[in-house]
């Protein structure tokens, strides 16, 4: 194993995986990496803060690597195995095995960049830019303080971040950071599902999960039959158990949640009749807290 060492969110990165992965790795000395493409969101707030897009991981071989914003192996680097992993930092249920006794730093609040903020609030308070990406990072995964993972903790943290960031009307801001890849009208179907996708091994079934944010939903119901297309296609060809996609409206504060997969667990789940393709969930924003928990509960 090599001396440096890799700070490295989940797949399809999301604003606070590539954010906690840079802030951490800042702090540390060690080097932060991405596994995928970023998406706009993230590119908009490390653009507003002149922070570069970090480089990809590659292979995790012989690496250490720091996992943060996850501890899920289907979401880890490749080759997980043959890296030595030595700290983990996280705010997603526990789903980790490994040799050997490592630091774990798990806090149930709304984003892993509350848990670094509270950490390093020595660090952080000096630093203008890492503020600013820390409370991106938080209102991106809190869709602005609605989602059901909200906490106390991440309000108090938001507040003082965006007095060090510079940043007056912290709702405004949280605004901008989501509208920023809201407009799936003119994107492959194949990149709004893929865009937050991640895998799940629930009682050995494959099952995988995508969301999506948006300020009009009407904009997904007018690509409801590519959804569809797409959702089936991928699951044959990819061997899931079942595949969901949540379409959730951050003005209306609920989702579509559209479905290829056995619609009787999807019933149980939510204790409500579905459609054949979709179902709508009032009040369903996150998927961690209101959907990973009651889908993995019917396998
Ligand atoms: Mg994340
Ligand atoms: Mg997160
Ligand atoms: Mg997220």
């Amino acid at each position: 194993m090599g001396d440096d060492v890799y700070v490295v969110g989940h797949k399809s990165p999301d604003t606070d995986t590539v954010v906690s992965a840079i802030v951490y790795a800042k702090i540390k000395g060690y080097i932060p990496v991405i596994q995928g493409a970023i998406n706009e969101e993230t590119a908009f707030v490390l653009d507003k803060f002149g922070v570069p897009v970090p480089g990809e991981l590659g292979s995790a071989e012989g690496k250490k690597l720091v996992l943060v914003d996850h501890n899920e192996a289907t979401q880890a680097p490749d080759n997980l195995d043959k890296a030595e992993i030595v700290e983990i930092i996280d705010h997603h249920k526990m789903n980790f095995n490994y040799p050997d006794p490592i630091a774990i730093h798990i806090e149930p609040v709304g984003s892993t960049a509350t848990i670094l903020a509270k950490l390093y609030q020595d660090e952080v308070s000096k630093d203008k830019a890492l503020a600013g990406l820390l409370l991106g990072a938080l209102l991106s995964d809190t869709v602005i303080f609605k989602s059901p993972t909200t906490t106390e903790e991440d309000k108090r943290v938001a507040s003082q971040l965006a007095e060090v960031a510079g940043i007056a009307d912290i709702e405004a801001f949280g605004i901008d950071v989501k509208k920023s890849k809201a407009n799936i009208s003119d994107k492959p179907i194949k990149d709004v599902v893929l865009a937050d996708f991640k895998d799940f091994d629930f009682g050995g079934k494959k099952v995988g999960i995508g969301q999506t944010e948006v300020v009009d939903i009407n904009d997904v119901y007018n690509r409801a039959s590519e959804i569809m297309d797409f959702l089936k296609d991928t699951k044959t060809k990819e061997g899931y158990e079942m595949l969901i996609f949540v379409a959730t409206d951050i003005i209306k504060e609920g989702s579509e949640l559209y479905y290829a997969g056995d619609k009787a667990k999807l019933e149980a789940a939510f204790n409500t009749t579905v459609g054949d393709d979709s179902v709508w969930i009032d009040g369903l924003m996150s998927r961690k807290k209101q959907v990973v928990p009651v889908i993995d509960k019917q396998f």
